[in-house]
């Protein structure tokens, strides 16, 4: 490679809704990005295409000589050793269809698929606010709950690509049942969906959002009351949820994202009693172990995608 030439590597994250792209350069600085409506209905074809095209247009741009390869982040589980998306709520048109080798073959380049919540994780751990270790575990509070695990600088993956599910992990024996089949997952008590579910139940509002019961918690008098006990509950699940991580890990970093970090405040106080009540080895690492804010927003996916080519080239 010449000398002046950057090597830089293109993330992609296949949201809900749209699609964005981002050229990063081996330091972590952002050398371009777009942002795409992507036509999830029109199926398989039309989005591969449109994935394809969004990356041909970012390598036209930087030279191809310098890309190191590309990182694809999408919702599902990723079966790594076949390059498949299988599970996909999003994307059931990607299921079991040779993804990673499809986008490969058109470019003619290396692809890696991964886990969107994975690569957030990873994105944290590149050059966010994990950047000073190499364990640590993200939890993504929206209307559902996603979890990456980092263990030594790596995505843990299990051994078909399903580790991670931490939305998934009971934090009520008989509680809420879930779409996954389980009662009491801790996104049932601790998401979004949970806030605006608990929020209608002692009658807040019919269809509050999580910033609406954050805004409230701010208030005098009942109303202000019922949103802090929302957000006690809250705390109190993510608490549970986080003990038996941090005996499970020992990590030394816990990172929350998402759209209920302005409730952190009101939340956070009952996690962390929670976590000392129910985890001896937190007591013991109280002053080392940090639960804390991710810092990239919904760029850490972004990111993570594109440091993949990186990390994985590694072996
Ligand atoms: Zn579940």
């Amino acid at each position: 490679m010449p000398v002046d030439m950057i090597e830089y590597a293109i993330g992609v994250d296949l949201g809900g809704t749209n699609l964005r792209a981002a050229a990063v350069d081996r330091t972590g600085k952002m050398l371009d990005r777009i942002s795409e409506n992507t036509n999830f209905a029109g199926g398989r074809e039309a989005v591969l295409n449109d994935i394809v095209t969004a990356i041909q247009k970012m390598r036209e741009k930087h030279g191809a000589q310098g890309l190191a390869g590309i990182g694809v982040g999408v919702p599902g589980f990723i079966r790594m050793k076949e390059g498949y998306i299988t599970n996909s709520n999003n994307l059931p048109y990607l299921e079991n269809f040779p993804v990673r080798d499809e986008i490969s073959r058109r470019l003619g380049t290396l692809v890696i698929l991964e886990n969107d919540a994975n690569a957030a994780a990873m994105g944290e751990k590149w050059i966010g606010a994990g950047r000073d270790v190499d364990d640590l575990v993200l939890l993504t509070l929206g209307t559902g709950i996603g979890g990456g695990i980092i263990s030594g600088g790596r995505v843990m993956r299990g051994f078909v690509g399903m580790a991670g599910e931490l939305g998934h992990i009971t934090v009520v024996p008989n509680g809420n049942p879930c779409g996954c089949g389980n009662q009491g997952c801790l996104e049932k008590h601790a998401s979004a969906t949970a806030i605006t579910a608990m929020a209608r139940l002692m009658q807040l509002g019919e269809d509050l959002s999580s910033k609406d019961v954050a805004d409230l918690a701010h208030e005098a008098g009942e109303k202000g009351d019922k949103a802090r006990t929302i957000w006690r509950v809250m705390g109190e699940s993510m608490g549970v949820a986080l003990a038996m991580l941090v005996n499970t890990f020992n990590f030394p970093l816990y990172l929350l994202s998402g759209g209920m970090l302005p409730a952190w405040e009101f939340f956070a106080p009952h996690m962390l009693r929670t976590m000392e009540q129910r985890s001896f080895t937190f007591r013991a690492t109280r002053t080392e172990t940090r639960v804390a804010q991710a810092t990239l927003g919904n760029e850490a996916g972004l990111y993570g995608a594109a440091c993949l080519p990186w990390v994985e080239k590694k072996g």
